[in-house]
């Protein structure tokens, strides 16, 4: 196998496994690239993609552009691997704004993203009308309301805990790893509150659609 040479370099991103932004190695390149034709002339197009290596955590990216011989080279990469996280499906328009700002600070300042999903957590419970003076009291009346289950209170409580951590420079700082269960912490709430719910109903809706078109289909 070749050793990657300057020329191997991309420009300074962002791993999504590691959050470190700089140069990746491109490893390997597959291209798709097909002549195709059209009335009286052809042009060559398809994808291009790239496997690229992080130094930092030394896990691989999947990209790729569209390569287009009669558009000038503009390159748009999507990527495939990792999939960047998308807010969870059914929460309100409000929790989603405030979990994607969190999400475009993350690599910027973990301190500040764990702040603000603790902000999600705080919308959460608004949302859900949880009562109580601190957060941690609200967390517990969602469990009372049976909002969330007794587990899940733990779960929380640990978000809420790592929040603190974030927003108190005498308590330390937050880590990359420290963000990553942050995440995984606050999806875990979202799930339970509002995507299972949400794909429940969606379910109902589907069954009772197809159990009308039978009816419609029998009476016709
Ligand atoms: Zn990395």
């Amino acid at each position: 196998m070749k050793k990657p040479g300057n020329d191997d370099q991309t420009e300074v991103i962002q791993c999504l496994h590691c959050l470190n932004r700089a140069p990746m190695t491109k490893v390997a390149e597959h291209d798709a690239i097909r002549e195709h034709f059209h009335e009286n002339f052809s042009f060559d197009c398809g994808p291009v993609r790239e496997l690229l290596l992080c130094p930092s955590c030394e896990n691989v990216i999947l990209r790729q552009f569209v390569s287009h011989s009669e558009i000038p080279e503009e390159r748009e990469y999507s990527y495939l691997y990792p999939q960047p996280p998308s807010t969870p499906e059914g929460v309100p328009s409000l929790i989603a704004k405030a979990y994607d700002a969190a999400h475009q600070v993350r690599s910027i300042d973990t301190n500040a993203y764990g702040v603000l999903l603790g902000r999600v957590l705080e919308l959460v419970c608004l949302d859900r009308g949880a009562s109580g003076e601190f957060l941690g009291h609200r967390i517990g009346d969602l469990a009372t309301k049976g909002e969330i289950p007794d587990k899940l209170v733990e779960v929380a409580k640990g978000l809420k805990d790592l929040r603190n951590i974030g927003a108190h420079a005498s308590l330390g700082e937050l880590t990359i790893e420290d963000s990553t269960i942050l995440d995984d912490l606050c999806r875990a709430i979202l799930a339970y509150v509002y995507t299972a719910p949400h794909l429940s109903q969606k379910v109902q809706d589907r069954l009772r659609s197809r159990k009308n078109n039978a009816t419609t289909a029998e009476n016709s």
